[in-house]
């Protein structure tokens, strides 16, 4: 179901309440693909082949508990079920193309996905749990000015299987199929490229797996959607998951935000924290929201921002994520200062806040927080536009 179309905020509105999509069916042979199938899809399928319901947890434990996708292999299936499931379905995952390890022990993957663009996937370990960095698009539409992603311009929505496939595929290079009691990945961020809430319906089936117990069996604490800010889907996210969430904020403030994070000027700040925070209030716990602040020399990173920023937050109950800027080939913002860094978390901290700042990670292997490109055939025209407005300001800076 990857679409060739350019996706834009309105296109991901037409689907509210509307029920999520069925299954995927390859092109190719027009068979079912289970890899991209959550529980309830499943459970759906083996009663079109008159199978009894708990077929269904058997096959996931198989493909997402041992890693197995051959269906020959799945020893608890009559032999007839397994033929029958040979000719009327199959399992395809994504094809890991390039495979990094950074100094940091982190890993980068790449994998190939059906609209022939490459997306990236990030594993980090950190004492006492593995972080998985996963992407919901190849490009992204929204065009935040400080995200490599953005700049690429928008090509497809991953399938359910090429966004579960990236869960999968690090288990199986981290080895975490076979003979393991605690699986390397312990969290999953949907903060790799892409905006996860225009991809709706693949995303919640994927994360649906994520925290299936006869899949991933992650719990709601450990998967965490981020998002610039779609609040059509942010409303309705409370029907379909109760998992983490993480607003990528960046400005204290509508005009700043406007031009940093487009989307703003669509659904502004105050919009934006009333739909998480209804979010919230759905979950009925503890939990509290992620608010994401990349922090960029000379844009958003003065003391007033972060006063400003205390007071838009001051009824908002959250914790405070700092990124500082990570720099990348077509931009010209540049990283703040340690020092302009410790400023601003020491304001949001005196204020009350809990924040942290996001150590830079697997920057050797191009894998840290907003340095993910992959290979997007962009479909909006925007790498180009931007790659040759960088040239043109090299072209000037080198005349002048
Ligand atoms: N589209 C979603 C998720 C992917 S981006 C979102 O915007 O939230 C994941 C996070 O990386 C976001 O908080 C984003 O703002 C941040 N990010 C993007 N580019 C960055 C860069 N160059 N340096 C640091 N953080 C960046
Ligand atoms: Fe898209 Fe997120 Fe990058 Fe913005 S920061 S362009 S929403 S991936």
């Amino acid at each position: 179901m990857t679409s060739a179309s350019i996706q834009t905020p309105s296109a991901s509105e037409s689907t509210d309440a509307a029920p999520l999509d069925s299954p995927s069916r390859s092109p190719a042979t027009g068979k079912a693909n289970l890899a991209g199938m959550s529980l309830a899809h499943l459970r759906e399928f083996f009663a079109t082949l008159g199978e009894k319901p708990f077929r269904a947890a058997q096959v996931l434990k198989w493909i997402h508990q041992r890693g197995v996708i051959d269906f020959q292999a799945m020893t608890d299936i009559s032999k007839p079920l397994r033929d029958k499931l040979m000719e009327v379905a199959e399992i395809q995952l994504p094809e890991v193309v390039e495979d990094y390890e950074s100094d940091d022990g982190s890993h980068k993957w790449i994998i190939e996905v059906a609209s022939g663009s490459r997306v990236e996937m990030v594993f980090i370990p950190e004492s006492g749990r593995g972080t998985l960095c996963v992407s919901s698009q190849a490009g992204c539409s929204l065009d935040c000015s400080f995200c490599a992603t953005g700049k690429q311009g928008f090509n497809s929505n991953l399938t359910v299987a090429e966004i579960i496939g990236q869960l999968w595929w690090a288990n199986k290079k981290l080895g975490g199929f076979i003979g393991v009691t605690e699986r390397p990945v312990s969290n999953v961020v949907m903060m790799g490229m892409g905006e996860p809430l225009l991809n709706f319906d693949h995303v919640m089936e994927a994360i649906s797996l994520m925290m299936e117990d006869c899949a991933y069996g992650l719990s709601k604490r450990k998967v965490t959607i981020s998002t610039s800010g779609v609040v059509p889907a942010i409303d309705k996210l409370k029907d379909h998951t109760d998992a983490s969430i993480a607003v990528s904020l960046h400005a204290p403030n509508d005009a700043l935000r406007s031009e940093i994070v487009p989307i703003n000027k669509k659904y502004p700040i105050a919009m934006l924290l009333e739909s998480v925070q209804g979010y919230m209030n759905s979950l009925n716990d503890k939990r509290l929201p992620v608010i994401e602040y990349t922090l960029i020399a000379g844009v958003n990173d003065h003391r007033q921002h972060a006063r400003e920023l205390a007071v838009l937050l001051k009824d908002f109950p959250c914790k405070i994520n700092i990124i500082p800027f990570n720099p990348f080939e077509l931009s010209d913002y540049r990283r703040p200062s340690s020092t302009s860094i410790t400023n601003f978390r020491q304001i949001l901290q005196q204020a009350g806040y809990t924040v942290t700042v996001r150590t830079t990670r697997a920057d050797d292997i191009g894998a840290a927080c907003g340095q993910l490109v992959g290979n997007v055939a962009d479909q909006t025209k925007r790498s180009s536009r931007h790659l040759a407005r960088h040239e043109r300001l090299i072209a000037s800076s080198a005349g002048g």
